[in-house]
């Protein structure tokens, strides 16, 4: 069977992803959904357009088409940096990472990874360095970086999914990732003054700060030379243990080939090996039985809504109210305010989560935060999502409900495409005790049915549009401000 071809996965996309994600800290984790922008009104395109000037007059981040290439300083040299890249890489190998966290199939991930890094397979970032220890260490760290994503690929095309299998993996990618990260940081110690302020400089000194963990010491050099040695260690044990049969022999030798031959590292055999091994992927995975299968049913799946409601609350479970940390053992985390959220808006709106995790585990979760079972009407699972270019969309069409009564809260905005109108694009949540989103939208859920609002995507643009309003004339808490005079704190004289 032939596995759908890769949608989501265009470097364009993923920008526009970025884009949102950095619009997204803007709103600080408020309402906004950006998803159709050709069919914003041309007042609302105004906005936007001076919403995005004002960020960064220069470098406009927002424009897909504009590639920006910034210059970082080497010894004699100005060599120019593509960041842009640098950053899709950093986010395409931590989906990975996360998706094997949250129990998400990370084939994908793996393969939208190799898709985008084929071109610079092994970007060439030696030439920044003068030492020439220092130039191997990077360079072996991306040559890892590769074979790991490589390795998550195999492990699902070969079926070898188990616990064992899957942890080792994950400590392989974390290592992976740190030296990314590390390798970020230190590349941008080379980026010379004026760019210090680029947008996108920013954003990556923001992530390194974010995503390394604050028990890495030590300068970078020592710290990627450090995780080498482990990755040589795991990599190898890896290969040895799972991919041990005679079927396997050739991934096997591949490897091992790369592993015995780094210390003499010629990088044109590595990367002609490395994309031998990609290609021997590709062909595997379009022959796999291990493929794709998901039926999409058609709905509608919910029963007649009950006389005392007229609107419906679609949640999702992972990251938007709930972070599970274990994969063997259901720990999850609670978002703060899920309880109240759950209990203050119950009576007023019919609440379903709808997630694209598997029943079981859903359920699991869903028993733990609703013990007696009286704030959630209706449970829909990965079975209910619609599958479109390997992603699984939640098809708001397919609820049997009128759309103009249909909210759905989602941390992927992927997820509602198909209704974008409805949604609210709620931030990520995986620890934050401080998270007050969830509390913030309380209010203005109510509110929506206590005035009885007649078309719920009406009124969820227009606040969007209020708060796109405040934000040009320099309120850099839009949301904050909404709600005041939602809940009549302010009035709109005022
Ligand atoms: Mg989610």
């Amino acid at each position: 069977m032939i596995r759908p071809s890769h949608p989501i996965s265009t470097v364009k996309n993923n920008k526009y992803n970025r884009d949102k994600e950095i619009f997204k800290n803007t709103y600080n984790g408020s309402l906004k959904n950006e998803k159709n922008e050709q069919n914003l009104t041309e007042e609302q395109q105004q906005l936007l357009t001076e919403f995005r000037n004002k960020i960064n007059p220069e470098n406009n981040p927002f424009n897909v088409n504009n590639t920006i290439n910034i210059m970082a300083m080497t010894q004699d040299n100005r060599i120019p940096l593509n960041v842009e890249d640098l950053l899709i890489q950093e986010d395409k190998l931590f989906k990975i990472l996360d998706n094997i966290r949250i129990k998400v199939n990370f084939n994908f991930s793996a393969e939208e990874y190799l898709e985008f890094s084929h071109i610079n397979s092994i970007q060439n970032f030696d030439v920044f360095y003068s030492d020439p220890k220092m130039k191997s260490v990077i360079t072996i760290a991306q040559i890892f970086e590769y074979i790991s994503a490589i390795l998550g690929v195999f492990l699902y095309l070969k079926n070898i999914l188990t616990v064992q299998s899957v942890d080792h993996l994950r400590n392989i990618l974390y290592y992976t990732h740190i030296n990314l990260l590390m390798t970020i940081s230190s590349l941008l110690k080379k980026i010379s003054k004026e760019y210090e302020n680029n947008i996108w400089v920013i954003k990556l000194r923001d992530i390194v700060n974010k995503k390394k963990s604050k028990f890495i010491n030590g300068d970078e050099n020592f710290v990627i030379e450090q995780n080498n040695n482990i990755l040589f260690n795991s990599i190898g044990n890896f290969i040895l243990t799972f991919f041990n049969n005679k079927n396997d022999f050739q991934i096997f030798s591949i490897i091992n080939d790369i592993l015995c031959n780094l210390s003499t590292c010629n990088l044109d055999n590595v990367k002609n090996n490395l994309s031998n091994l990609k290609n021997m992927m590709i062909y595997a995975s379009e022959n796999s039985n291990n493929s794709f299968v998901h039926i999409n049913l058609p709905g509608p799946f919910l029963p007649k809504i009950d006389k005392k409601y007229e609107y419906t609350l679609v949640l999702d479970l992972d990251e938007t109210i709930i972070h599970c940390l274990d994969q063997q053992e259901i720990t999850p985390l609670i978002r703060p305010g899920t309880e109240e959220f759950l209990r203050e808006l119950s009576p007023y709106y019919e609440i379903v989560i709808f997630t694209a995790s598997v029943r079981e585990y859903a359920d699991e979760i869903l028993d733990m935060i609703d013990k007696e079972k009286k704030w959630i009407q209706h449970r829909l699972y990965r079975e209910h999502t619609t599958v479109l270019k390997r992603t699984y969309l939640k098809d708001l069409n397919k609820l049997g409900r009128d759309l103009n009564k249909v909210i759905i809260i989602d941390n992927a905005c992927d997820n509602f495409q198909l209704q974008t109108d409805n949604g609210i694009f709620i931030n990520t949540w995986i620890d934050d005790k401080k998270d007050k989103v969830l509390f913030n939208l309380i209010p203005i859920l109510k509110e929506i049915v206590v005035k009885k609002i007649k078309d719920v995507r009406k009124a969820l643009r227009k606040i969007r549009d209020t708060m796109i309003r405040f934000y040009v004339n320099g309120d850099n808490q839009p949301f904050n401000t909404v709600l005041k005079y939602i809940t009549g704190e302010k009035k709109l004289t005022e």
